[in-house]
């Protein structure tokens, strides 16, 4: 089963949440514990030597006026000796009330021998009364004993006590060290915890997305085939199972594309051609002698069939570059070969406007990846345009270099130039200038804009420097 995204990040933030309160509740039933201990070594131990030493106070006191009592038989001195008894008596009671098992036992002890002590006292008391013969010694020896019982039993309590709180504050101390421990690792757990599962959480969103992304980039290279196959949450599926679809009709559309370029091309090229291999032949006169009249008209046609041809060449090349299917046959090479071909090519009609074509190329000319069929159709209508438009007599100048990592190729002439207002657009297409002489040149208005496609398809850069009237120059950079 597939979690959905909104499931996935509540699923891990209810994880989160609950780690985070397991450790608060941690913290919190610690907490407790040692304010507990605090309070049982505050108000059980501390109260109980608080009351031994009450206890001992008053019994000491009780033993004062007892002996008072006997040696003067004053009345006064036997009442206080009964006013501490009743002391000691409900401090004794107090004191058990709230001791622990050990101190109880304690506490059971003094409670026995006190009442053989005051039973002692009370015997003593009646034999005076009764004037009988007794041994004074043998009964201050018994209650001197008695009383030493129970001070020895109340300093055993008093040391029970301090020994029961130094052992709850050592007892607090290593839990305060252990819960140190726990929660430290509780934390570092919790924290791991809450990464692991912002981290899953976040790959389950981001890896569905990436291959997404990859997919993209696939169809930007004219990469169709193949399908997102990542496991993901149902709503990424679901916009990958839809960008599967619209890949399929962008692929169904690239084959349109593909097709109707090769029929158009062969539709097109093919009877332009046979009615240019025609009009040769008619003017050759395999069809019978040809008059000066229909020479001329054949001439003609001839020359506007050529236009045609190149005019269907540029549209399709053009329209090829535009729809992203010009294949592009990448090698190093060098662009001086190509430049003397291109220059070779111009020559004719160079020689019949008597323009000087002059070449400055670079003897270290590196080598660049380009593909050079293409690189020299940009030459040509660089170099074609520079003669075309130039005036007879002029001249054309061609250079190639090394400047800044790459390899940099001017076409100057001493041609019209181009108007300011001209500049900006001059590679778009169909953009023929406004000056007079591109009208009647009736040219297709494609050569530069294939120019710039060629050349940014190889990675560089072309403009165009110019004034009119003083002619114009067409530079072009490629990376090596
Ligand atoms: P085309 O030459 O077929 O008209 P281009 O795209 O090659 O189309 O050129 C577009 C326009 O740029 C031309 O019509 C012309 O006005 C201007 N142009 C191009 N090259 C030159 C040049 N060397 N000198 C003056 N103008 C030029």
């Amino acid at each position: 089963m597939r979690f959905t995204l909104f499931s996935r990040l509540v699923l891990g933030y209810l994880a989160i949440f609950l780690l985070v309160m397991a450790v608060s509740l941690y913290a919190v039933y610690q907490l407790r514990r040692f304010h507990e201990v605090t309070r049982s070594v505050l108000e059980g131990d501390r109260r109980i030597l608080d009351l031994e030493e009450k206890l001992s106070d008053a019994l000491l006191s009780q033993v004062r006026y007892e002996k008072k009592f006997f040696i003067t038989k004053d009345k006064a001195l036997y009442d206080q000796f009964l006013l501490f008894k009743s002391d000691f008596d409900r401090l004794l009671d107090q004191a058990i009330s709230i001791a622990d098992f050990q101190g109880k036992i304690f506490l059971d002890s003094v409670r026995e021998r006190y009442q053989r002590y005051e039973g002692l006292v009370r015997e003593e008391i009646e034999l005076l009364r009764t004037r009988r013969a007794y041994s004074e010694e043998r009964y201050r020896q018994q209650k001197e004993s008695a009383v030493s019982g129970i001070m020895g039993d109340l300093e055993k309590l008093k040391m029970h006590a301090q020994q029961s709180s130094q052992g709850k504050l050592t007892g607090l101390a290593e839990a305060g060290a252990d819960a140190h421990r726990v929660a430290m690792l509780m934390v570092a757990v919790s924290l791991g915890l809450v990464l692991a599962v912002s981290l899953l959480i976040t790959r389950s969103v981001t890896r569905p997305l990436s291959a997404l992304k990859e997919r993209t980039s696939r169809i930007a290279r004219g990469e169709f085939e193949g399908d997102v196959k990542v496991s993901s949450p149902p709503e990424i599926a679901e916009l990958a199972s839809a960008f599967d679809l619209v890949c399929d009709r962008l692929k169904d559309l690239d084959q349109m594309k593909a097709d109707f370029f090769s029929t158009m091309s062969h539709e097109l090229r093919t009877p332009l051609t046979s009615i240019k291999e025609g009009i040769g032949l008619l003017l050759e006169g395999v069809g019978g002698s040809v008059t000066e009249k229909q020479k001329r008209l054949l001439t003609i046609l001839a020359e506007e069939g050529e236009r045609l041809i190149r005019l269907v060449n540029s549209l399709l090349d053009l329209s090829k570059m535009e729809a992203g299917m010009m294949t592009y046959n990448i090698e190093p090479g060098s662009l001086a070969p190509l430049i003397q071909r291109a220059v070779t090519e111009i020559g004719p009609l160079a020689e019949a406007k008597r323009i000087k074509i002059e070449a400055r190329i670079s003897e270290q000319l590196p080598l660049v990846k380009i593909d050079a069929d293409r690189i020299l159709q940009a030459l040509r209508n660089l170099i074609g345009n520079a003669v075309k438009f130039t005036p007879d007599g002029g001249r054309v100048t061609l250079s190639a270099q090394q400047k800044n990592g790459a390899v940099q190729v001017s076409v100057t002439d001493t041609g019209p130039g181009i108007p300011a207002e001209d500049l900006p657009m001059i590679f778009d297409k169909y953009r023929q200038g406004t000056s007079k002489s591109s009208y009647m040149l009736r040219e297709t208005g494609l050569g530069l804009a294939i120019v710039k496609y060629i050349i940014t398809s190889h990675g560089g850069q072309v403009w165009v420097e110019s004034e009119a009237g003083q002619g114009s120059s067409f530079i072009f950079v490629l990376p090596y």
